[in-house]
């Protein structure tokens, strides 16, 4: 069973893919439901569990219909991945060259880290990214589909795998979303895009702790210089997870590289959790440097974007079985439910397709009870500070515009202030960022806005109350 679904698993991602994150995937146990595989590191485990479990899944269902669930194992669960990757990276950090070699510990650990070996570094088509982490050839633009809340970035990205480097305009872009949002389909499409245009230009796709650990092993093996060298000639830069970048000397090094690439108008681009300011453990010469550039941030897909993506989903599944059928009204309600992020849907269209093999006659309220897990699933519900604006600016009896307009009569100041205020209690957007959401304003008024309500709540019990209620309503 296990040689079968790892024979389509190969022929489904690929035999690059297939080696870079499957090569050390085991079989541990299997009962009637559950199959168990064994990865040697949480690194893996996680990037498979996000990546490519439902895809895992659906492949061990096609196979034996009776298994509901695949667990992935560590199988020297001793020290996480992510240790190793600060291991080494603490040791060049602390010791000299020559000492780090010895604490760094085995390279093998630091490989595992990064998921890949040499070896598959080496194999990596010419015409493919110079080192890095391994694209995902369905991360395209042509996949990747643009709705409001992404397509200022969906054009600033085209932009720049179009033109290279003369699109110095957006130069570092900086891509920030919660989780799922699409940010890593987006810059390996740039990636992409740009490695097939005829300008074949030197691309190095990387994610943060990939990049981490290639400079502690440069450094620990005193390799830094033709690292650096192979650095230094690139056209465009695009890195992952930004806000895993850790260590002095690391981001030392990445500081240099950074200003190099920047100063001789080669294109970087970046993406990360949260905005360029927000990025509080990054070294403050890096975070100026990538505030330089342009910042923008995705959001969570509306429904229509929801039911597009769910859409595409189905037009490359036709593509393998042309009698593939999913009623709209099926579409449509898991396009409703379904809120949370990219990869929730993508989770649920892979239930709905392998659910209904068997249950050609899907009902609405079937599917309910099959997504049931996912539904609401991820992170909480986000709240945006649309929804504040308009909850406040309807209990106050102004209109929005007033609300983010720069008038200062006492009848909008207010409701503004506690609109403020509770879209910094509310989201995790940083103080600039709600200034812009609010006529563009500068940070320190909203600073002082939040500052001002959260003292008049606690002398003031009814404009408390007031505030739970508008809590109430936002959330509803
Ligand atoms: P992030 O890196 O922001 O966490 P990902 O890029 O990994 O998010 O996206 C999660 C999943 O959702 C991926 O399968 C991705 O293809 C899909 N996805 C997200 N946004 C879109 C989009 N706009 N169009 C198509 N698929 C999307
Ligand atoms: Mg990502």
């Amino acid at each position: 069973l296990f040689e079968r679904v790892s024979a389509r698993l190969k022929a489904q991602v690929g035999q690059d893919v297939y080696a870079s994150w499957f090569g050390r995937l085991k079989l541990h146990s299997h009962s009637k439901t559950v199959v168990r595989l064994s990865v040697p590191t949480t690194f893996l485990k996680s990037w498979i569990n996000n990546r490519y479990l439902e895809l895992i899944t659906s492949l061990f269902q096609q196979e034996e219909p009776e298994i509901m669930k695949i667990e992935i194992l560590v199988r020297t669960a001793t020290r996480s991945v992510r240790a190793g990757i600060e291991e080494a990276v603490a040791a060049v950090e602390t010791a000299p060259a020559s000492q780090a070699r010895r604490m760094a510990g085995p390279q093998t650990v630091a490989q595992a880290a990064a998921g890949l070996t040499e070896k598959a570094q080496q194999r990596q088509p010419s015409h493919g990214p110079l080192f890095g982490s391994p694209l995902d050839a369905r991360y395209t633009f042509d996949t990747f589909v643009e709705g409001s809340s992404n397509r200022v970035a969906l054009a600033a990205a085209k932009t720049i795998a179009e033109a290279g480097a003369s699109a110095v305009r957006f130069n570092p872009l900086f891509i920030h979303s919660s989780v799922g949002l699409g940010k890593t389909h987006l810059l390996q499409a740039v990636a992409n895009a740009a490695l097939a245009s005829a300008r074949s230009p030197r691309v190095v796709y990387l994610t943060a702790e990939y990049f981490m650990w290639r400079f502690a092993t440069a450094i620990r093996d005193n390799d830094a210089l033709s690292l650096k060298e192979t650095l230094r000639n690139i056209d465009l830069l695009v890195i992952d997870d930004m806000q895993f970048l850790q260590g002095n000397s690391i981001q030392n090094e990445f500081c240099h590289l950074l200003n190099m690439l920047l100063d001789s108008a080669k294109q970087v681009v970046v993406a990360a959790d949260r905005a360029p300011w927000e990025l509080e453990s990054l070294d403050p010469r890096v975070r100026s440097r990538l505030q330089g550039g342009v910042a923008i941030e995705m959001e969570a897909p509306a429904y229509e974007m929801r039911l597009e993506i769910l859409k595409r989903r189905l037009e490359v599944a036709r593509l393998e079985d042309a009698s593939l059928e999913i009623p709209a009204e099926i579409l449509n309600h898991v396009a409703r439910s379904i809120t949370a992020s990219g990869r929730e849907l993508e989770g649920a269209f892979n239930q709905l397709l392998f659910r209904r093999t068997f249950e050609p006659n899907l009902t609405v309220e079937r599917v309910d009870e099959l997504l049931a897990h996912l539904v609401g699933a991820g992170e909480p519900r986000r709240v945006r500070i649309e929804d504040i604006q308009r909850v406040v600016a309807k209990h106050y009896n102004v209109s929005r515009q007033e609300l983010v307009s720069s008038r200062r009569t006492r009848v909008v100041v207010m409701p503004r202030q506690i609109a403020m205020y509770l879209s910094k209690t509310l989201t995790p957007r940083s103080f600039p960022e709600i200034g812009r959401r609010f006529g563009g304003r500068d940070h320190t008024t909203v600073l002082h806005a939040v500052r001002k309500i959260e003292d008049l709540i606690a002398g003031d019990t009814k404009l408390s109350h007031e505030i739970e209620l508008l809590k109430r309503l936002i959330n509803e």
